[in-house]
């Protein structure tokens, strides 16, 4: 069993969704690094999940990829099994797959990629959540541990005329954030949130508007967009025991904005 140096960070192998590109890819980075096993999830682009599991076993740490819809129930359950059987009992779970839809105004949105993305976003997490809870739950003999959500900062300011429906797939990611928090920790679960502003990965392109981080850096205080690893920190210090009185708390990194 995997248990991560010096933190006191929870026992047990990380499992991060959407840790094939982007910010699940620099917290598998800077896990492994941090001492974690890490078992990437991805949903079809198997040879970046593959070079990143290159990555954790260069930094020691055993690693696996792993291909899951995270909107399908089922298979999260054989991705969480395939998870345990590879690195054993899993203490952190990172829920970073996600997506916006291509960017468009309400009135043009289509009712289909709404759902695909409130499927994706906010099911996909709770799927996991459940999932994780299910096998680190004191009460059904678990060891506790850790959960970090990605919300995002669209959950407050809205995203008009960009992605309405994802703002709002991430403000259903607070709600469960807080009341998982509550729900969970008893069981010694934490569950806390990070919340990113503008950030320079693939999900902007995905999104059709390969120049959205161009046309929304003025509005950032801190005058640039974040990088994947400057949100991976706060999510590796919140599975730490840095924060172990630390849960329901949704931490905005966003440069000020
Ligand atoms: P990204 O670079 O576009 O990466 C998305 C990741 O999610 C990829 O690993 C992708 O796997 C995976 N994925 C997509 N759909 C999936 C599905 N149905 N099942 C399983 N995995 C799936 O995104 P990112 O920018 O790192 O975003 C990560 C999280 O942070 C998302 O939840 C996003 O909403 C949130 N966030 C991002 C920003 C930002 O500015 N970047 C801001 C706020 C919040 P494949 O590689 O196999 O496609």
């Amino acid at each position: 069993m995997a248990e991560a140096k010096g933190t006191g960070a929870p026992k047990g192998a990380l499992l991060v969704t959407g840790g094939s590109r982007g910010i699940g890819a620099a917290v598998c980075r800077l896990a492994a690094r941090e001492g974690y096993d890490v078992a990437v999830g991805y949903a079809g682009r198997k040879e970046v999940a593959e070079a990143v599991v290159q990555d954790v076993e260069a930094a020691g740490r055993r690693g696996v990829a792993l291909a899951a819809d995270v909107a399908d129930a089922a298979a999260v359950a054989r991705l969480f099994e395939a998870a345990e059987a590879a690195l054993g009992p899993l203490g952190a779970l990172v829920n970073s797959a996600g997506l916006t839809g291509l960017s468009k105004r309400f009135v043009e949105s289509d009712p289909e990629e709404m759902l695909r993305v409130l499927a994706v976003n906010t099911a996909g997490t709770l799927y996991c959540c459940r999932e994780a809870a299910r096998r680190m739950a004191r009460s059904r003999g678990g060891a506790g541990g850790a959960i970090v959500n990605l919300s995002s900062a669209a959950a407050t300011l809205g995203s008009p005329g960009e992605f309405v429906w994802y703002a709002a797939s991430k403000g259903g990611i607070d709600s469960l954030t807080i009341g998982l928090s509550k729900e969970l920790g008893p069981e010694g679960i934490r569950v806390n949130a990070v919340a990113p502003g503008l950030i320079d990965t693939d999900i902007h392109a995905g999104a059709g508007d390969a120049g959205r981080l161009e046309r929304f850096t003025s509005q950032v205080p801190l005058g640039r967009p974040g990088t994947a690893e400057e949100v991976a920190r706060p999510i590796l210090w919140l599975l730490s025991e840095g924060a172990a009185y630390t849960s329901g708390t949704i931490l905005r990194v966003g440069g000020g904005r």
